[in-house]
């Protein structure tokens, strides 16, 4: 299984938030969608950055309550990485236990076409996992 079948079940939509957000809006956005992380986009709607709750607790370790009136490019992470459609499953969880992130925005010929979070990465690994026992069930069973 790779990454273009997780995205053709859960979709492409990626949340994203302007670049001249407050924290404050980012936070409500991860609160209301229920997610890690949003992409930050600058006005041409390039990716600027990265902002996960990680980003979050950090600001709020350094700048107590005031986090919250920054603006989001203070405190995403700039330099992105991406995965690509054809990447694996374990090449996705490889990066991610690597790099000690959760989130990889997915990019096909330069176009943002969706987002695997390592919730997304751990539920189609155990689908693959029981898929292959019951494929190996059955064949024991056929004698
Ligand atoms: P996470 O584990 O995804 O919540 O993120 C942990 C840290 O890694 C935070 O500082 C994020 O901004 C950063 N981060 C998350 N995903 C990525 C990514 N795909 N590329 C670069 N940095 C990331």
């Amino acid at each position: 299984m790779n990454v273009s079948q997780i995205l053709k079940q859960k979709g492409n939509r990626v949340v994203s938030v302007s670049d001249n957000a407050t924290v404050s809006e980012a936070a409500a956005i991860l609160a209301r969608e229920g997610i890690g992380a949003v992409l930050v986009l600058d006005g041409a709607g390039r990716v600027a950055g990265i902002l996960s709750e990680r980003d979050l607790v950090r600001g709020f370790a350094s700048h107590g309550a005031a986090v919250l009136t920054l603006g989001v490019a203070e405190v995403m992470t700039r330099d992105v990485v991406f995965c690509r459609p054809e990447d694996s499953i374990d090449q996705v969880m490889g990066e991610m236990t690597t790099r000690r992130f959760r989130h990889l925005p997915v990019l096909e010929n330069g176009r943002l076409t969706g987002i695997v979070s390592i919730g997304d990465v751990v539920k189609y690994r155990l689908m693959e996992t029981e898929a292959e026992a019951e494929s190996l069930r059955q064949y024991i069973a056929a004698g």
